[in-house]
């Protein structure tokens, strides 16, 4: 599953090339992908502007001008990417790419596409997809018990440590729970918990609000650096970076037996409701367990 950093690029890069846009036409690979048929949502959708794009959790909201919603939640494997017609176009005139004769990419290799005024946006290499088209009330239905997203700015650290109050499970698991926050995968969780020096398996019930101020304010560092690390996409070439999830220092999920980013130990893994979970065994420490806490 893309997490939010990799949603956040996706979102920034859509934000840049489509808002403000018209719809000007769809292709559509998987008609299972919709949760409506192809000829309603074309009538829907083609001639209408997009007036800003939302993220909430790792689902994406195009916001149209009839006040409906287009939703994007993308699988395993799922690229999205965007780019300029208009820089297509330039492009195709230095010999780099050669658009058809309506001056637009080929799109026939995407599994979704929209083409707006200047710029198209598409999905590919989708194990599975949801598109919907909504109306607001149904986005806000769809979205009521699922928890802010981390980045919110209504979110403050002690809201955030509220909404773990009474819960008995994990650090992992509890992050991972989209009804207590949104979007936060295995990865992020991981890491986030590898930033706050706090084993992914104490118990959320020991953990005093020192503890969650500080799994706050890593959970933001985490999400800005991996936001800000260079994009998987790249819009001028339009090649695809290998997607590896290097992120210096930060990342251990995935690093069974490589050294520790800060310390050199070997990552260990464990599973947490039978998914693996990486932890260094000297950065990291359960505070109950241990009584006296390390720097
Ligand atoms: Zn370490």
């Amino acid at each position: 599953m893309p997490e939010i950093p990799e949603m956040e690029r996706y979102r920034k890069q859509l934000d840049q090339l489509i808002t403000g846009e018209r719809i000007r036409s769809l292709h559509v690979q998987r008609e299972s992908w919709l949760n409506t048929d192809l000829h309603s949502l074309t009538n829907g959708l083609v001639g209408r502007q997009i007036l800003y794009i939302e993220r909430k959790g790792t689902d994406l909201i195009l916001h149209l001008d009839d006040g409906r919603r287009l939703v994007f939640r993308v699988g395993t494997g799922s690229r999205m990417e965007a780019v300029s017609t208009l820089q297509a176009v330039a492009q195709g005139a230095a010999g780099h790419i050669e658009p058809d004769e309506e001056q637009q990419l080929d799109v026939s290799h995407a599994q979704f596409a929209i083409t707006t005024d200047h710029a198209q946006m598409y999905i590919h290499g989708a194990r599975s997809c949801q598109i919907m088209w909504l109306t607001a009330k149904q986005v806000e239905e769809m979205h009521l018990e699922m928890g802010p997203d981390p980045l919110s700015r209504y979110l403050t650290a002690e809201r955030f440590a509220q909404r773990f109050a009474k819960r008995r499970t994990t650090l992992k698991s509890a992050l991972t729970n989209p009804n207590i926050i949104a979007g936060i995968g295995s990865q992020l969780a991981d890491d986030i918990a590898f930033a706050t020096g706090l084993l992914p398996t104490v118990r959320t019930e020991k953990l005093e609000s020192e503890h969650w101020n500080r799994v706050f304010y890593a959970m933001l560092d985490v999400l800005h650096i991996e936001i800000e690390q260079d994009g998987l996409v790249n819009t001028q070439t339009q090649q695809h970076q290998p997607e590896t999830g290097e992120t210096t220092g930060i990342t251990i999920h995935g690093k069974t037996g490589e050294p520790c980013p800060k310390c050199g130990t070997a990552i260990e893994v464990t599973m947490i409701q039978r998914r693996p979970a990486n932890f260094c065994p000297h950065c990291q420490i359960d505070p109950a367990a241990d009584g006296s806490e390390q720097e």
